[in-house]
């Protein structure tokens, strides 16, 4: 789940992490108020969209005036903007961050992340910030230094000094370095936190380190340790299929293909893409739906399925362990009956009480292919589709 630039601030502030000075606007007379409030005479109006590369799509203005805050502020409220990372439809803005205005002497980069081949957390940074850290990445890898943290002790003195000595920070700039490095790794542990990250993180020419951007991602896998959390989600920037699965309690990601799949169980959805792609085709998204898959779950899951225009058939594979096959087909009758099912549905379900289940899919008076594996399955909804 990810969060705003404004919202991310008040975790850096809550673990003492130093960011300039500054609150969320959502129209531009509250703009000029918080403007009122900061130092001056310099603001900076900041875009809040889910993305990143703002600086470069024109999401952030220096505005050196209270007048040019409104004008900015009006100029990017209601505004669509392009970056990198949003895709050609764009983002559209609804929330500004005003902050203060400072003067950068030198921009750094630091993030703590999860990598997978080691299951740790890793601290990255780099002297080559408010670049794009992948460009860095692919070009120039050794401009990059990496800290490998062990769960067990956490982030130890010594590797933020070694990262602080590859930036060529000074000691009393290490030491701003250390405080701000430990509250990120505090934050990323607390909040079970997939991206803690700061691009760029500022040498003031005061001599402060301060972060002029704010990015914390927290794990989805989490979130329900976190039930406060909750009420930071700007469902507006969110994919409205993934907001309806969310509250449904799916599993869900969209993808590129036609067919539309509803599993039980992550390892047999992944198996059921794969099924298809072999056979020829492409799925529309991936859908665990769980073990508890009630009438009212299945009919939520056909909904976000058929909701998505591309899909033009739908590939059911249910695997009866805990959930009896009968259960669920009264469930697949239910929701289709209520949702109205338009594109060809092939139902392939094993397990328990299997052969009941079918015979309630056949005498359901629906529209249903049954099959008898998952290769049955996935060949009679492509020659469907394609007929
Ligand atoms: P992003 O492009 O979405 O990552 O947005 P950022 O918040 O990182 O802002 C982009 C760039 O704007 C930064 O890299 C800075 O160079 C610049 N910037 C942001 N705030 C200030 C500020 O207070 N003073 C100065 N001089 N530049 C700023
Ligand atoms: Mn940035």
């Amino acid at each position: 789940m990810k969060i705003h630039e404004y919202q991310a601030v008040e975790f850096f502030r809550q673990y003492g992490i130093a960011t300039a000075k500054g609150a969320p606007a959502f129209t531009p007379d509250e703009a000029v108020e918080v403007a009122k409030t900061l130092p001056g005479p310099v603001y900076v109006v900041k875009a809040q969209i889910h993305s990143g590369g703002r600086g470069k799509a024109g999401g952030v203005k220096i505005a050196k005036s209270l007048d040019e805050v409104r004008t900015y502020a009006s100029q990017l409220l209601g505004a669509t903007l392009v970056t990198k990372q949003t895709g050609p439809e764009g983002k559209q803005v609804n929330r500004l961050f005003i902050t203060e205005g400072v003067d950068i002497e030198k921009e750094y980069y630091v993030s703590f992340a999860v990598d997978g081949a080691t299951a740790r957390v890793v601290m990255m940074a780099s002297a080559e910030g408010g670049t794009e850290i992948e460009e860095v990445a692919a070009n120039t890898p050794e401009k990059i230094v990496k800290e490998y943290i062990d769960p067990t002790v956490g982030i130890r003195g010594y590797q933020a000094r070694h990262a602080a000595g590859m930036l060529g920070l000074d000691g009393d700039e290490t030491k701003q370095f250390i405080k701000i490095v430990t509250g990120m790794y505090r934050l990323f542990m607390a909040m079970d936190c997939s991206l803690v990250e700061i691009n760029p993180l500022a040498k003031l020419k005061d001599g402060r380190m301060v972060a002029i951007d704010a990015k914390v991602n927290f794990d989805d896998n989490a979130l329900f340790r976190h039930k406060e959390l909750e009420e930071l989600r700007d469902v507006t920037e969110e994919d409205p299929k993934e907001v309806e699965a969310h509250k449904y309690d799916l599993n869900y990601i969209p993808l590129k293909g036609n067919i539309g799949c509803m599993v039980n169980g992550a390892g047999l959805a992944m198996a059921t893409m794969d099924i298809i792609k072999y056979f020829g085709a492409a799925p529309a998204n991936f859908l665990d739906c769980g073990g508890g898959a009630t009438a009212e779950k299945v009919a939520g899951a056909f909904e976000i399925l058929l909701s998505d225009k591309e899909v033009k058939g739908i590939m059911v594979n249910i695997f009866g362990g805990i959930m009896k096959c009968d259960v669920i087909a009264e469930g697949i009758v239910e929701a289709s009956r209520q949702v109205g099912v338009k594109v060809p549905l092939v139902v392939r379900l094993e397990g328990t009480n299997a052969e009941k289940g079918k015979e309630i899919l056949s005498s359901s008076g629906l529209n249903i292919t049954p099959a008898d594996s998952m290769a049955d399955a996935a060949q009679k909804i492509i020659a469907l589709i394609k007929a």
